[in-house]
C-alpha cells in the first residue's frame, strides 16, 4: 500500500494521540539535524511514543505499510546515525518521552529504565542510592540510554567497566513488525539459549527499537584521584599507562590521551578553561583512579608516590593532581569540551579508530607522516581513550581552507581511507565506539570481511525483511558488499 504523508500522519495520530506527533516543519527542524549540525534529513512527522505498546503499534503500522522508521535518542550521533534520510516520507521515532525509571534496586545492584532516560539522569539516580552507573561520555547530558545501547557506546571508563554491552543485564525490544520481546531480566548469569540481547546492543536501530533496559550498578566510589601528566612522546604515554595499570589494578578507571594541538584548541574555545600546566606538554595523559573505600587524599597520595619513579627518570615531565572536586572538574572539562572546541576551531575530520594499544605510537607516527605528505594543510589533532587503544584522530583544517576545497566529499573519503588503511594494517578498526550510522556504510564493504557482512545481512533479513528499520544504516547495499574485499 502506498501511503502519502497526509494519511500517514493521520494514521499515526490515531495510534498514539495528536499530542505525541509533530508535523509542522519548524517544530520538527531541531530533530532533523544532528547535534554537530553536520547531518540532516527529512521526515513526514516526528513521533514521541510514551509506552512500549505505542512503539509496537507504530512499528507494526509502518511495517505493514512499508513506511521507513528512523529511531532517535538524544541525537548526539557523530556519524549521521540519528537523523532520517532525505525522502521526507518516513517516521522519525524520538524516544525522549519514555524516560521513566522502572525499578531502582540497590540490593540487586541493578536499575531498570525506559530507553529515553538521559544518561546523566541515570548516573544521578544511581548516586542517590550510593551506587555507580559507570558509563561516562561527553554527551551524557543529552544522550539517552537507548542510544547508548543501540551504539554500544564506550566513553572514558571502558578500561575498568567495559562498553555499554558489559553494563546491560536485560533489554526490551520492539521488533520491526511490532512484536515485543521482553528480555528485561536482572540476572548476571543466564545460559539459556542464544544471547539475543547482544544482537541488539550495537545494532544501531536497524533490527528493532530498544524500549527499556536493566542496567548493572556498582558500589559508589568514595575515593577519586584525578591527574594530568605531561610526557614528551606517545610511546612514553603508552608505557606510563601500562605502569599505572599494573600499579592500580581495579582502581584505574580512565586513561585518556590528548595531543598538544587538541589541548590548546580546548583551552582556546572552552568556556572558563584554564591551563593547569605552565606550558602545554607535547602529550597529556588524563588519569583517573577510583576506590570504594579510603579517602581521595590518600588515593591521590598513592598516585603521587607511584609517579615518583617516572618523574625522577624524566618520563613524566609535568604532573597536576586535582586536590578537590573543582580542580577535578576543571581537568575533565578540558577533555569533555574537545568536540565543541574542535567545531569552533575549524573543520575537523574525525576518525574513530582503534588499534591494539601497543601500536598507538606507530599509528600516530604513520598517520602524521601520511597527513603531512598528502594533506599538508591539515593539523593532526589527537584525543582518545588510550587505555582502550581508541583514538579520535582528527585532521583539522581551518574554516577558510575548508571553504575553498571543491570536492569536500572526495577529500574526506580519500583522507579517511588513508588513515583507516594504516589502522587496518595494524589489525585495527575504522569504527571503535561511534558506530557506522550513515557516514561509514561504505567503509563496511571495504574493511569488513565479506562473510561477516553476509551473516549480518541474514540477521537483518530475518528480523526486518521489509527493511523498514533505519534503512541505509550500518549495512552497505548488496552490490557494494559483493564487490567488497
Ligand atoms: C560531545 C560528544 C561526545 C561523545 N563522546 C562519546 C564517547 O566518548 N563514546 C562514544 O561511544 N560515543 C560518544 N559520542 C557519540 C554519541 O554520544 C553516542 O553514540 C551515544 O551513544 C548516542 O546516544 P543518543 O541517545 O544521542 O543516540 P542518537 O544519536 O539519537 O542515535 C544513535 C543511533 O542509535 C539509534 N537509536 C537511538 N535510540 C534508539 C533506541 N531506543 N532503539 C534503537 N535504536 C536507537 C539511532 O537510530 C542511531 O542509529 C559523543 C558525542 C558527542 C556529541
Amino acid at each position: 500500500m502506498d501511503m502519502n504523508s497526509h494519511s500517514l500522519i493521520a494514521a499515526i495520530k490515531e495510534l498514539v494521540g495528536d499530542a505525541n506527533v509533530m508535523d509542522a516543519p519548524s517544530d520538527m527542524e531541531p530533530y532533523l539535524i544532528d547535534w554537530r549540525k553536520r547531518h540532516s534529513g527529512k521526515a513526514a512527522c516526528v513521533v514521541f511514543p510514551r509506552t512500549t505498546e505505542q512503539v509496537s503499534k507504530v512499528l507494526a503500522f509502518c511495517n505493514e505499510n512499508a513506511v521507513k522508521v528512523f529511531p532517535q535518542g538524544g541525537n548526539t550521533s557523530v556519524c549521521g546515525g540519528s537523523v532520517p534520510d532525505h525522502d521526507g516520507q518516513s517516521v522519525l521515532l524520538n524516544m525522549r518521552k519514555m524516560n521513566r525509571i522502572i525499578e531502582l534496586n540497590p540490593r540487586n545492584n541493578s536499575m531498570a529504565v525506559e530507553a529515553g532516560c538521559v544518561l546523566a539522569d541515570i548516573q544521578a539516580a544511581a548516586l542517590e542510592v550510593d551506587r555507580l552507573f559507570p558509563l561516562t561520555l561527553g554527551a551524557e547530558g543529552s544522550c539517552q540510554i537507548g542510544g547508548n545501547i543501540a551504539t554500544n557506546a564506550g566513553g572514558t571508563n571502558v578500561l575498568r567497566f567495559g562498553n555499554t554491552r558489559d553494563l546491560i543485564l536485560g533489554i526490551e525490544v520492539v521488533l520491526a513488525d511490532g512484536r515485543i520481546w521482553n528480555g528485561l531480566r536482572s540476572l548476571r548469569k543466564n545460559n539459556s539459549g542464544y544471547d539475543l540481547k547482544n544482537l541488539f546492543v550495537g545494532s544501531e536501530g536497524t533490527l528493532g527499537v530498544v524500549t527499556a533496559a536493566t542496567l548493572k550498578l556498582f558500589p559508589r566510589p568514595h575515593a577519586i584521584a584525578t591527574a594530568m601528566l605531561g610526557v614528551e612522546t606517545v610511546s612514553a604515554a603508552v608505557d606510563e599507562g601500562l605502569k599505572l595499570q599494573a600499579a592500580f589494578p581495579g582502581e584505574l578507571v580512565g586513561l585518556e590521551l590528548i595531543s598538544q594541538s587538541e589541548f590548546d584548541i580546548s583551552l582556546r574555545h572552552a568556556e572558563n578553561a584554564r591551563n593547569p600546566f605552565q606550558t602545554t606538554p607535547n602529550w597529556t595523559i588524563l588519569v583517573e583512579l577510583a576506590a570504594a573505600t579510603g579517602t581521595s587524599e590518600s588515593l591521590a597520595g598513592r598516585l603521587s608516590e607511584a609517579l615518583n619513579d617516572s618523574f625522577n627518570h624524566g618520563v613524566v615531565q609535568d604532573a597536576v593532581i586535582a586536590l578537590n572536586e573543582q580542580q577535578r572538574a576543571d581537568l575533565w572539562s578540558i577533555r569533555h569540551h574537545v568536540t565543541e572546541a574542535n567545531g569552533r576551531e575549524g573543520m575537523g575530520l574525525t576518525h574513530d579508530i582503534a588499534v591494539p594499544t601497543y601500536r598507538i605510537p606507530d599509528f600516530v607516527e604513520l598517520a602524521g607522516r601520511a597527513l603531512a605528505e598528502h594533506y599538508p594543510a591539515a593539523v593532526p589533532v589527537v584525543v582518545g581513550h588510550m587505555g582502550d587503544g581508541n583514538l579520535h584522530y582528527i585532521a583539522m583544517f581551518s574554516h577558510a581552507y575548508w571553504a575553498s576545497v571543491e570536492d569536500k566529499a572526495g577529500v574526506q573519503l580519500k583522507l579517511s581511507h588513508l588513515l583507516y588503511d594504516i589502522a587496518a594494517g595494524m589489525g585495527g578498526t575504522f569504527s571503535a565506539e561511534h558506530g557506522i550510522g550513515s557516514l561509514h556504510v561504505s567503509e563496511m564493504s571495504v574493511y569488513k570481511d565479506a562473510a561477516e557482512i553476509a551473516l549480518m545481512r541474514e540477521f537483518k533479513q530475518l528480523l526486518d525483511p521489509k527493511d523498514t528499520m533505519n534503512p541505509g544504516r550500518v549495512l552497505p547495499k548488496v552490490a557494494a558488499a559483493v564487490s567488497g574485499h
